[in-house]
Order: structure tokens, then C-alpha cells, then sequence
């Protein structure tokens, strides 16, 4: 049978409204004041974009909003979207000294959420570029985080930046993957009218190797940033791959983001095939629209996925059921459409997963959702770019500290770059390219946000998150060693 939507409007807003509801001003101070103004804040060392987070909170407690919203955004002009969707408890607040008085960490999030929340509804700018451009042009390929970091932070250098996306608007998967009740896509659209009012240039439906060329590109520009970030879901290679219910799961949630709730169909018996933060968003959100059982499927054990426990909770709060150490063999078709999906039983054998023989079973199922890990757009990237030099696992390599590639003209950033990881690291990254690209064109350099770290990281004052990023658990290995 073809899948259908399964909820009315009412019951699908409702289910999938927003997972952490915004502060009132008096839960706000209230949490403001719960934070110690740590001298030497290692929250804002595990921020990779390095905003200065007692600064902000301290703003939020005197109810200077304003000041709180420009705090966060200079550092990360993706504050708001961050602020939803970023997973605090392995940056900022998993390395708040909170933790240390076995108190809870402060809500970094969410007070974050609360300033630029402010500034956005009442359309107050302030972020601002200078009036006269400096005369050098960048071209953005991709309009999703990486490609806003950099052109935000260009355009507040004085450069004429033209942003080209295949899609009918910005934001990347800000806008057409985050799960939805972390955030709605009219935040990211925000984020971007933003960055439209910083002067940058915004040109949709462009699909950058079909419609243009990167060689005109290179020649119109100064220099090009590639913020294209990762295709579609690798294939499985498995009969009845293509039958109509077996669909991406990056497609399934742009559903989310693009149609009326109650308009997105979703199976009755769902399953779920990989273990990793995209798995665990659309079980999460086929169940939340309304399928009576939604299944993860993962080739390995609980303790190799991916996900991140605190979503892992989630998925299973939500009634998802988790099927480890099985593996998919074919589809199971009804009258041309998905039945089942065939399993077996799985081993580890010196670190390789293999299928055992003889185990399979069905698993009976009107819709699967892959969600197996995204190819690299490495053809797309030889073609548009010969001579780019890629790394093994197919990533554009680039200096770390610059983002610039083997070709001087081109920089990197986002997921084209680390092969997938965070918003908050693709919107450093894109600034990161910004400033290499104007160390390049104007020979200045620019540092900062600069904040101390406790730990005394390498060098000294200029330790923030954005110069060096950490993760909690390599601040608590280094706090162990003293
Ligand atoms: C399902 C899912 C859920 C996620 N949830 C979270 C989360 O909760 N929190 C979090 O921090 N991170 C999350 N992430 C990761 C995060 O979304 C990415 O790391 C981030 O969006 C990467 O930004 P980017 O700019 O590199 O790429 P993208 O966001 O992928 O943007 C790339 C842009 O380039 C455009 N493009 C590509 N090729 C072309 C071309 N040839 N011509 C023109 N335009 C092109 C695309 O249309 C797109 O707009 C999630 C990722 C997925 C897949
Ligand atoms: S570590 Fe926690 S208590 Fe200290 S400044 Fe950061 S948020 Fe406040």
C-alpha cells in the first residue's frame, strides 16, 4: 500500500511543537543569575564558534538583551539557530563548572535562544557591514551554514558576496533537515534575511555546475568559498532498493520542513535502517507523525551507534524500538509496493561485520527510511574544480587554520570539508574561510573572539573554542592531566 499522512492538523502540530519552549524574562534572569561568571570559562572554550558566554548570560541577567543578542552573534552569527539545535551537552554546557559542583550545568541554550529570540521579533539589527565595499568580489557555493558563516563574516569585512544555491531558498539543512521540533525552518529563513541585510547577495535555483560554471566563477571572483556540503544517502545495495516506500531520510524530513504536518506521509510500521544522529531524527519524527511502530535497525551493537545518548533517550521516550547487531538483505514488495524488509542476524569478526547464515527473518513494514551515512559530492567537486585536492575519505583538504585548498583561489568549509559534523562547526569554519580569504586578498589578519581558557591551551589568551576546538572529553582529559 502507498503510505498516507496519518494525523490531523491539530495532532501533528501538536506533537511535533517545540522540544524546549523558550523562557519567560523572569525564568531567564532567574537562570542568568544561577551562573558563577567563571573567570576563566570553559564553556566558552568548548563553543567552536568561542562565543564569550558569561559575558552574554551576565547581559541577560541586567536584561540588556540587546547586548546579550550582539555578544552571541559576533561570535556566531548563527546564534539563533544554534542556540535549537546545537548538542550542548557535549559543548558549552557539558563543560559548565555546574557539573564539577554536581549542579546542573546552566541552560546555555536556551538563554542563548532567549537574547536572539529578542532581537529577532523586534527586527533589531546588530550585526552591521560598512557602507563602502573594499571592491573584491567572493563567489559562496551552497547557502547552508558553512556558506552564511563565511558570507556574514565577508560581507562585515567590506566584500560584495554572491551566494548560489540549488534550492528555492537558504539555510542548507538549517532549514530543510533539523529535526523539527528542535527548530522551525523560519528561524534558519530568518538567520538568512539577516545576512540578506548585511548586503550579501543571494541567488537561488542556481545549481553551480549546471547553470554556472566554476571557471566563470573564478573569474568574476577573487576568490570561491565551496560550502556544498554532503549528498544523498548512500546506497545499500540490496534488492528492492527502489521500490517508491523507500525513501532517503534526509527526503522524509525535508517533507517535515516543506509540506503542512498533517500532509507528510508516513508508514504505519516504519523502519529506520543506521544508528546515527539522521536515524535517530526520523524514527523520532515518523513516530511523532503517527506510525504505531517505528523501528531502528543497526548492523552493530548499542554501543557502537553513533547517536548521542541523550537522543537515543529521546527516540526511545517516543516509543521507537531498536533492533541491533541485524542487518538488511532485501526489500520485501507487495503489488509493487514496500511489505517488509528481510533481516539477518550479524557478528563482528576482527572488527568487520558479517552476516550470519541462516538467521534471516521479516520484519513486516510499509515504509524504510535509510539513513546509512551521506556521500561525499566528490564527482560534483572534480568536475566543477580539477586539480582539488581531496583526502582518502573523500573531504576537500584544506589548511585547518585558513580553510584554504590546494588551489590558492578556492576555500573550504562545513561538511564538504569534515565529511559531517555539527551547524555550530560549519558556521566557524565558514568564518574561519573568511578571514583566510581576507588574510590572502588584504594581508591583514584577524583573530578572535579572544577569551582565555582554563586550561591554558597552547597559546595562551587566544584559547577560544573558535581558535581551537575541543570536545567535552578531551577538556576532561586534559583537566586529568593536569
Ligand atoms: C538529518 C540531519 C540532522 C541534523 N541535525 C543536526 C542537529 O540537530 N544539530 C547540529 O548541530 N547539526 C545537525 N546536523 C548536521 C548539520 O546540519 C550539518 O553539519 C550542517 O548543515 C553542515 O553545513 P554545510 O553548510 O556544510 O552543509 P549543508 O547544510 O548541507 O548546506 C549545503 C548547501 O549547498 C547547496 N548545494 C550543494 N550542491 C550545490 C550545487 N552544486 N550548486 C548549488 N548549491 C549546492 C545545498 O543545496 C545546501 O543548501 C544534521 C544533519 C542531518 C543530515
Ligand atoms: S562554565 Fe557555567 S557557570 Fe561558568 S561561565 Fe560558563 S555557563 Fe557560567
Amino acid at each position: 500500500m502507498p503510505i498516507q499522512p496519518l494525523l490531523d492538523a491539530a495532532t501533528a502540530a501538536a506533537n511535533l511543537a517545540d522540544i524546549e519552549p523558550p523562557y519567560s524574562p523572569q525564568e531567564a534572569r532567574a537562570e542568568a543569575n544561577r551562573c558563577l561568571f567563571c573567570y576563566d570559562a570553559p564553556c566558552i572554550k568548548a563553543c567552536p564558534t568561542g562565543i564569550d558566554v558569561p559575558t552574554f548570560i551576565r547581559k541577560i541577567s541586567t536584561d540588556n538583551l540587546v547586548g546579550a543578542a550582539r555578544t552571541i552573534l559576533e561570535a556566531n552569527v548563527l546564534g539563533a539557530s544554534c542556540a535549537r539545535v546545537c548538542p550542548t551537552q557535549m559543548l558549552c554546557e557539558g563543560a559548565c563548572v555546574m557539573l564539577d559542583l554536581e549542579k546542573q550545568p546552566i541552560e546555555i541554550g536556551r538563554l542563548q535562544r532567549h537574547a536572539t529570540d529578542h532581537v529577532a521579533a523586534h527586527g533589531i539589527d546588530v550585526l552591521h557591514a560598512p557602507a563602502t565595499k573594499n571592491g573584491r568580489r567572493v563567489a559562496v557555493l551552497g547557502a547552508g551554514p558553512a556558506g552564511l558563516g563565511c558570507a556574514a563574516e565577508l560581507a562585515r569585512l567590506g566584500y560584495a558576496v554572491t551566494v548560489y544555491d540549488r534550492k528555492p531558498a537558504g539555510g542548507g539543512l538549517n532549514t530543510y533537515g533539523i529535526a523539527y521540533y528542535k527548530m522551525r525552518p523560519e528561524v534558519s529563513l530568518d538567520e538568512v534575511r539577516m545576512i540578506e541585510r548585511l548586503g550579501v547577495t543571494f541567488r537561488y535555483g542556481v545549481d553551480v555546475g549546471r547553470d554556472v560554471q566554476a571557471a566563470d566563477l573564478e573569474r568574476q571572483n577573487d576568490a570561491i568559498f565551496i560550502g556544498v556540503g554532503l549528498g544523498g544517502a548512500n546506497r545499500l545495495g540490496i534488492p528492492g532498493e527502489d521500490l517508491p516506500e523507500v525513501v532517503d531520510a534526509l527526503a522524509f524530513i525535508e517533507w517535515i520542513h516543506t509540506r503542512p504536518l498533517h500532509e507528510v506521509p508516513v508508514g504505519h510500521r516504519v523502519a529506520v535502517l543506521g544508528c546515527g544522529n539522521t536515524a535517530i531524527d526520523a524514527v523520532t519524527q515518523a513516530k511523532r507523525l503517527g506510525a504505531e511502530e517505528a523501528t531502528i535497525v543497526y548492523r552493530r551493537g548499542e554501543r557502537e551507534m553513533s547517536a548521542y545518548p541523550f537522543e537515543y533517550e529521546l527516540a526511545k521516550t517516543d516509543g521507537a524500538t531498536f533492533l541491533f547487531d541485524a542487518t538488511p538483505v532485501a526489500v520485501v514488495a507487495k503489488d509493487g509496493h514496500v511489505a517488509g524488509l528481510t533481516l539477518a542476524k550479524t557478528a563482528v569478526r576482527d572488527g568487520r561485520v558479517t552476516v550470519v547464515p541462516g538467521s534471516e527473518w521479516t520484519l513486516p513494514c510499509d515504509l524504510v527510511l535509510k539513513a546509512v551515512g551521506q556521500e561525499k559530492q566528490t564527482g560534483l567537486l572534480q568536475t566543477l574544480f580539477p586539480g582539488l585536492k581531496l583526502d582518502a575519505r573523500g573531504r576537500v583538504a584544506c589548511d585547518p587554520a585558513t580553510m584554504q585548498t590546494n588551489l590558492p583561489k578556492v576555500f573550504v568549509g562545513g561538511d564538504a570539508a569534515s565529511g559531517g559534523r555539527e551547524v555550530v562547526n560549519a558556521v566557524a569554519e565558514g568564518k574561519k574561510a573568511a578571514r583566510g580569504i581576507h588574510a590572502m586578498l588584504a594581508g591583514e589578519n584577524i583573530r578572535g573572539p579572544v577569551q582565555p581558557s582554563r586550561l591554558g591551551m597552547p597559546d595562551g589568551a587566544t584559547g577560544s573554542g573558535f581558535d581551537h576546538p575541543i570536545r567535552v572529553h578531551e577538556l576532561e582529559a586534559a583537566l586529568k592531566q593536569g
